[in-house]
């Protein structure tokens, strides 16, 4: 067999990619459906506008959506922007993580954690809710990557409790003004995963791009002072994981560690 390894690459990330839109595409049914408290699997996916049953054909990620110009087949009721854009956020998502982590379980974990976060913020974002299934799910991913790891168990126990230990202390003395409870769960679960130094990174980006971004918003829009947490936290989660190694390597460095 005579293979050449740059076409085998690129059709390696070719498939990336569709798994990442594809996925993308269930997290539009999710972020529709869970505020809504319908069930993710029993009705097929309809125009909201006419109830018109979509077709396979009406139903693949990003390419259904440039050919019907963001139009309804039928009734030409517009289809919001937020269904492509998530598919391909997270078709793009699933490209960087495979660059980064190549062929390996961690790729697996971290595209899912991925696409649970990007649900979980579009979600937190409009209703300022984190609905507990999310941080259960990372939990879940979690407990996978101990397992998986075993040697460096202790990281992610520690990871588990450093962060939302604290999180849960400023909930708990602010009554839940300054901190929603759902912040705690993510941050444990997320530190299960990606053991502690990287949620201790996560927590300082989340904070930073929280309170640079809220600003900001607040300035333009005249947007109110709640603050969903959960979209900030889920970028340094995400932004930790995939960029932070050499800044947590330098920083435990000047300890000596
Ligand atoms: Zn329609």
């Amino acid at each position: 067999m005579n293979i050449n390894p740059t076409l085998m690459n690129i059709s390696m990330y070719i498939m990336v990619f569709l798994y990442g839109i594809v996925i993308g595409s269930f997290l539009n049914v999710v972020i529709c459906r869970i505020p809504r408290g319908e069930s993710l699997v029993k009705n097929r996916s309809h125009c909201e506008e006419c109830g018109y049953q979509l077709k396979w054909y009406d139903l693949v990620p990003v390419f259904s959506y440039i050919f019907l110009r963001g139009k309804c087949r039928k009734c030409k009721a517009v289809i919001s922007i937020q269904h492509p854009l998530i598919e391909g956020l997270n078709g793009v998502l699933y490209i960087i993580i495979f660059a980064k982590f190549g062929l390996s379980i961690e790729t697996l974990l971290f595209c899912l954690l991925g696409s649970a976060l990007i649900a979980m913020s579009v979600i937190d974002f409009r209703t300022y809710e984190i609905p507990p299934g999310f941080p259960y799910f990372i939990t879940g991913l979690g407990i996978v990557r101990l397992l998986t790891d075993l040697a460096d168990w202790k990281e992610y126990v520690i990871g588990f409790f450093a962060v939302s230990l604290v999180l849960a202390l400023i909930y708990w003395f602010s009554a839940g003004r300054a901190m929603g409870g759902g912040d705690v769960k993510l941050m444990a679960a997320c530190g299960l995963l990606t053991g502690w130094k990287q949620n201790v990174l996560a927590l300082i980006l989340g904070c930073i791009l929280g309170s640079i971004i809220h600003i900001i918003r607040m300035k333009l829009s005249g947007e109110g002072r709640e603050l969903a947490m959960g979209p900030y936290l889920a970028a340094g989660v995400m932004i930790a994981l995939l960029w932070g190694q050499p800044f947590i390597d330098w920083y435990m460095g000047l300890y000596g560690l």
